[in-house]
């Protein structure tokens, strides 16, 4: 069967990316952070001749897109700088896809591979969408760990957590073809190795792949179970310790027992629900993006069996 992939024009990787990078003329600078933060960034960069766009929020809205959008038309911007999390870099996608001015996408923090990936998750009437679309893919994406030591450590595990889960849950999707199973393969390994040995620098590049590898396959069950709890509030790379873990044992994945062994490692706690498992089984039913591409079948029987040993066994003891 044919299968397809796609990633940015251009990768820089490493020690000094971000320096060395030729940034455009007129560029506008995206970012969730402040002032002083992303002046040192800015000033590392050595980027001339910007302009800032600070105002963006965690889980961007639609509107907001549309507000840049229409401040800084006929001004001649010559590329989108996403430099941040993954918001920043939805919100470069998403203007880039309205205007057509190219993007560069700079994650700060690692783990979701979200620059390497035709995925953005914006929100409309505050309810967050998964969108996918070629032209959210980055025109250069620069990974560079330089941005890595300022992380707080509870942003890193998290962004450590879901890179992990991305990558396995990634190989094992139906989705997936050679091409992505090498790259979530090599990511996990490099991922796993990073978190049980704590190498964390080496934990922008294992996201980087898991990005390519799970960006042109899909994530399956562990995800689609997660969203209950990032419904109530939990971030998303906690909400994965557990569910990614349940599934993968599901599932009889290859990567459960090293994947239960990196949530444990990352001192993640057992998860709760509010909303009763019947309830959510309903709720994760309609996910059929992530169902429909998990390696075997699941009744709601099965989900509510998952949240059943999620919230009321540790499957992280
Ligand atoms: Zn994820």
């Amino acid at each position: 069967m044919a299968w397809k992939v796609m990633m940015p024009k251009k990768i820089m990787f490493g020690e000094n990316a971000a320096k060395e990078f030729p940034y455009p003329k007129n560029s506008l600078v995206i970012t969730t952070t402040t002032p002083d933060i992303y002046n040192k960034w800015l000033d590392y960069m050595g980027i001339k001749n910007y302009e800032v766009y600070d105002k963006v929020t965690p889980d961007p809205a639609i509107e907001t897109v549309e507000a840049i959008k229409k401040q800084y038309e006929g001004k001649n911007i010559g590329a989108y700088i996403g430099l941040g999390g993954g918001s920043s870099m939805d919100v470069c996608k998403y203007l880039s896809k309205l205007t057509g001015i190219p993007k560069i996408l700079i994650p700060t923090t690692f783990g979701t591979g979200a620059e390497m990936t035709t995925y953005a998750v914006i929100s409309f009437d505050h309810k967050k969408k998964l969108l996918q679309d070629e032209a959210f893919l980055a025109d250069a994406a620069i990974v560079d760990p330089y941005f890595l030591p300022g992380t707080p450590f509870n942003i890193l595990r998290n962004s450590a957590c879901d890179a992990a889960a991305q990558a396995s849950e990634g190989y094992d999707s139906k989705a997936g073809n050679p091409f992505t199973q090498f790259f979530c393969k090599e990511a996990f390994d490099i991922l796993y190795d990073a978190i049980m040995n704590d190498k964390h620098h080496l934990l922008p590049y294992g996201a980087m792949l898991s990005g390519i590898g799970f960006g042109n396959s899909s994530t399956t069950l562990g995800h689609a179970l997660s969203y209950v709890f990032s419904n109530e509030g939990v971030p998303h790379g906690y909400a994965l310790s557990s569910c990614t873990t349940v599934a993968h044992k599901f599932n009889k994945s290859i990567y459960y027992k090293r994947f239960k062994e990196i949530a444990q490692k990352l001192k993640f706690e057992p998860l709760k629900l509010k909303q009763p498992l019947d309830q959510a089984a309903d709720v994760i039913m309609p996910d059929r993006g992530h169902l429909d591409n998990n390696p075997i079948p699941v009744s709601k029987q099965d989900i509510i069996q998952c949240l059943d040993e999620i919230v009321n066994s540790n499957p992280l003891a």
